[in-house]
């Protein structure tokens, strides 16, 4: 099913269901629908005004000047999804200018910050961030109006910048539209629950929103085997022992961090030529098919299809 027929296929079941429709939400459709355009998303916003939201407040800055790795990491991630941004939320011919300017961002310290700068100066640097130190002369001769006596030194990161956060909650919003992920201006006042799944989420206008049900994914085994996956999967009747072995073998738990329990039963399996093809199945509450679906994709002699 190609992109943008969701609605029409819509049978008011969900793969995915995000509460909140702000950058971070629509952020999350975008990437889910990109990765898997069969994915069934909906974004439920209680607000569409964004009255009281924190995307349109924010400044803007977008910036690689962080401490912690992760974050560093992070902004290297979406800074360059913000520098080519208005091609990648373009819909037809229109182009989603978020304003992005790459001003670069300035950190100064007093002298006693000056061993904290250097340490995540260091840091920055090991995890690739263009950052430049500038002791104070230096700070000095760049930025001739600066009162520099009473400083201890400066970072600056030349390619990090700011942007209009509003263009850019509105360009995810038209982005996604597009691309068939269901916008839902509601609220999401109660999310039952069995366990650790979510059973259905109840909306303030009665409406209740299911998840679909597993989809599967179809995995074919190479006959040859593989350095990684050495039962040759020929039938017979332990053929789904073999697969589940061959899938444990491959570590894909461990690779995705969730249980892979359940392989569909012997009748879902399909012979052909010296090829077996049978569905494997996530555990209901721990998998994400897309995410196997791309594991499989790059292992030697196993690849899966979505069903
Ligand atoms: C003054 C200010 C300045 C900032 N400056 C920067 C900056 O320069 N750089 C930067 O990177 N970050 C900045 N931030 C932080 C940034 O704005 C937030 O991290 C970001 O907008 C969070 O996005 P979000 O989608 O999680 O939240 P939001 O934009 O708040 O979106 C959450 C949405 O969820 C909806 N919602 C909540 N509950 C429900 C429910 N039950 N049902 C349905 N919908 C629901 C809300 O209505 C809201 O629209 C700033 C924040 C503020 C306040």
């Amino acid at each position: 099913m190609p992109p943008g027929n969701l609605a029409t296929r819509d049978s008011g079941k969900l793969d995915v269901a995000i509460i909140g429709a702000g950058a971070i939400g629509l952020a999350i459709a975008y990437s889910l629908r990109t990765m898997d355009g069969n994915c069934r998303i909906a974004v439920i916003e209680k607000d569409p005004s964004y009255a009281l939201a924190s995307t349109p407040r924010a400044s803007g800055g977008v910036r690689r000047l962080f401490t912690l790795p992760e974050n560093i990491e992070l902004s290297n991630h979406s800074i360059p999804v913000y520098e080519k941004f208005h091609e990648l939320m373009a819909v037809n011919a229109d182009v989603a200018d978020i304003g992005f300017k790459k001003g670069g961002y300035l950190f100064i310290v007093p002298p006693m910050g000056v061993a904290t700068l250097a340490r995540n100066f260091e840091r920055q640097r090991r995890h690739g961030v263009n950052v430049e130190w500038l002791a104070p002369d230096k700070l000095k001769e760049r930025f001739p109006s600066m009162h520099v006596a009473d400083l201890g030194a400066a970072v600056q990161s030349h390619d990090d910048g700011w942007l209009d956060p509003y263009a850019v909650l509105m360009g995810f919003r038209r982005k996604v539209k597009s691309l068939g992920v269901e916008l839902i201006d509601d609220a999401v006042m109660g999310i039952e629950r069995e366990g650790r799944l979510v059973r259905s989420l109840t909306l303030k206008s009665g409406r209740k929103l299911k998840p679909a049900p597993d989809r599967s994914f179809r995995c074919k085994c190479s006959s040859m085997g593989s350095p990684r996956c050495n039962t040759a999967l020929d039938g017979g009747p332990d053929v789904v022992e073999r697969l589940s072995a061959c899938l444990k073998s491959l570590d894909l738990e461990k690779a995705l961090q969730v249980e892979l329990a359940v392989v569909a039963p012997p009748s879902n399996t399909e012979r052909r030529g010296n090829q077996t093809f049978l569905h494997v199945i996530p555990h209901r509450a721990s998998g994400d098919v897309s995410q196997i679906g791309q594991v499989l994709n790059g292992v030697p002699h196993v690849d899966s299809h979505a069903t």
